[in-house]
């Protein structure tokens, strides 16, 4: 009788226990921020099956309410940064949202963020923040290729794991990541494939850092690239980035394009050249004439995969030029941009290219 009742009583102090760790268990949680930018996440269109629709439609507080279970995953605070489609992103939002997002990290409240994005340009704004984000604490962009209000989306789905990405603790240290249809990406590999379907982004170099299936997260081997808290670059007291036009180069491309360039007023140029960075006689021409100016040339390609070599078709050394390395020229702009808020030798340049 007498062990009875020790047992019961014991019973009673670990039911208690459970029951206090139910009650408290919110507050245990860790807390993430949703920075809200807009996309074809917060998009709705008409109908379920229709293919119109608009971006930026959905307020962050409806979109996480649409997300079943979410808030079982982190104690969770939506921020509105802006409600756009991701091809109006603008370096001024990347500023406000990268100054927000390291106010944010230095706090010991907040355990990560999650940025809704658009998916065209989520691979430079997730790029932008990997070279200027002064945090190991995850952040993670994620979007979706259906409307909210279309059959099927993806949306919620993605939302959910994006914040269980970001709150997990196996996520510190790989800098800014896009996790979208299960996957992990890293912001430097990481690149839109497809114009509408939902694997769109892929990592076709590197491969995808980890994976996410209904939140269960797994991360398989680290990023390329120097980043967030190993990165050289900074945004103190930085109010906007130096022009860098892209140039897209093809068969009898103009050269006076890039004079048209400097002439508005571009510090730097990248172009898309056609295979190995190359470019046609009066482009490189134009090219060398720039250089000599002051302004800086990286070659980078418009074919999807592999390095620009720097001693090529084109030795970069003879024209002043610096190769983006295995950069796709719309980050090789980013990178460009934010290396340019200092002076730099063409070396020092071609350094940070193969660094990062
Ligand atoms: N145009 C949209 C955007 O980038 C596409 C998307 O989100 O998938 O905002």
């Amino acid at each position: 009788m007498k062990k009875i009742s020790f047992y019961a009583s014991n019973f009673l102090v670990v039911m208690l226990l459970v029951a206090s760790t139910i009650v408290t268990g919110q507050t245990k949680l860790p807390n993430i921020v949703i920075l809200a930018t807009g996309g074809t996440i917060a998009g709705a269109g008409a109908s379920a099956t229709g293919s119109a629709y608009t971006s930026g439609q959905v307020k962050i507080d409806a979109m996480i309410d649409a997300v079943p279970n979410i808030r079982q995953l982190a104690n969770l605070k939506g921020e509105q940064v802006a409600n756009v489609g991701s091809q109006d992103m603008s370096v001024k939002v990347w500023l406000d949202v990268a100054n927000r997002i390291n106010t944010l990290l230095a706090s010991k409240d907040v355990d990560g963020i999650v940025i809704t994005h658009g998916t065209d340009t989520q691979e430079e704004t997730a790029y932008f923040l990997n070279l200027v984000v002064k945090s190991d604490k995850p952040v993670v962009l994620t979007g979706s290729m259906r409307p909210s209000t279309a059959l099927s989306a993806e949306g919620p789905l993605n939302l959910y794991n994006a914040v269980a990405v970001a709150a997990s603790p196996k996520s510190k240290g790989y800098g800014v990541m896009v996790a979208m249809n299960d996957e992990i990406h890293s912001a430097h590999s990481v690149k839109k494939m497809m114009t509408t379907p939902v694997q769109t982004f892929q990592s076709p170099e590197e491969g995808m850092i980890g994976s996410v299936v209904f939140g269960e997260v797994d991360f398989f081997h680290k990023p390329h690239g120097l980043h967030t808290t190993s990165s050289e670059f900074s945004i103190d007291g930085v109010k906007s980035l130096p022009r860098v036009d892209i140039l897209y180069a093809c068969a009898d491309s103009s050269p006076d394009l890039v004079d048209l360039m400097v002439k508005a007023g571009a510090k730097g140029i990248v172009i898309a050249g056609v295979g190995d960075g190359n470019m046609n006689a009066g482009t490189l021409e134009a090219v060398k004439k720039a250089t000599k100016a002051g302004v800086a040339v990286v070659r980078a390609s418009r074919v999807p995969l592999g390095a620009v070599l720097i001693k090529g078709e084109i030795v970069d050394a003879d024209y002043g030029t610096v190769s983006a390395d295995e950069l796709n020229p719309q980050k090789a702009r980013i990178l460009l941009m934010l290396s340019l808020l200092k002076d730099r030798s063409r070396e020092d340049l071609q350094r940070v290219f193969i660094e990062y």
